[in-house]
């Protein structure tokens, strides 16, 4: 279990279920979970992973479950658009140190949403990703200026168009704090 993500801290009683939590909360829950590093899924374990993910999840408490998952889905989008900032690659480094314990809790995170539904809170919470350090797309500013041209037209337009990485009328992205 690294000890950077972990803090034991009195967690109030409230129960959490899977169906409540993203796929990026399932993942980030797994990897600070009990779930040894070199763990193999066997048919049978859904159960086993989902106490797991439950487990982890009542460690961290919800909050925190929330803004790290929201950050891991930020840091993913930005490497897969091959921007992401070096403040991004530090923090999201030293939140997840074991690359390959996430890359095995998020696969296993995928295999359990296949077969678990998802709420629509959860679902909404999964789209809306955050950023360390702000937008690297946008910067924040929810839009950024594009040219394209338009179906049937010979000549360019441009103009402002919604930020590709953090769509949305109201951006709720904001530089926050490492949490680890
Ligand atoms: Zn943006």
């Amino acid at each position: 279990m690294p000890a950077t993500l972990v803090t034991l801290h009195c967690v109030p009683s409230v129960s959490i279920a899977l169906e409540d939590l993203s796929n990026a909360e399932r993942s980030v829950a797994l990897y600070v979970s009990d779930m040894p590093d070199r763990y193999r899924y066997r048919r049978g374990d859904d159960a086993l992973l989902e106490s797991w993910i439950i487990q982890g999840a009542t460690l961290l408490g919800l909050e925190r479950l929330y803004r790290l998952a929201a950050l891991l889905s930020g840091y993913q989008l930005a490497w897969m658009e091959k921007c992401a900032s070096t403040v991004q690659e530090q923090a999201h480094a030293q939140r997840f140190p074991k690359t390959a314990r996430l890359d095995r809790a998020g696969r296993m995170a995928s295999l359990v949403s296949l077969n678990t539904p998802m709420s629509e809170a959860a679902r909404a919470r999964g789209l809306r990703p955050q950023f360390d350090g702000g937008c690297p797309t946008c910067e924040g500013s929810g839009q950024v200026w594009e040219r394209w041209i338009a179906p049937g037209c010979d000549w360019e337009e441009e103009g402002y168009q919604p930020c590709p990485m953090c769509p949305g009328p109201v951006n709720p992205v904001r530089c926050v704090a490492v949490a680890a």
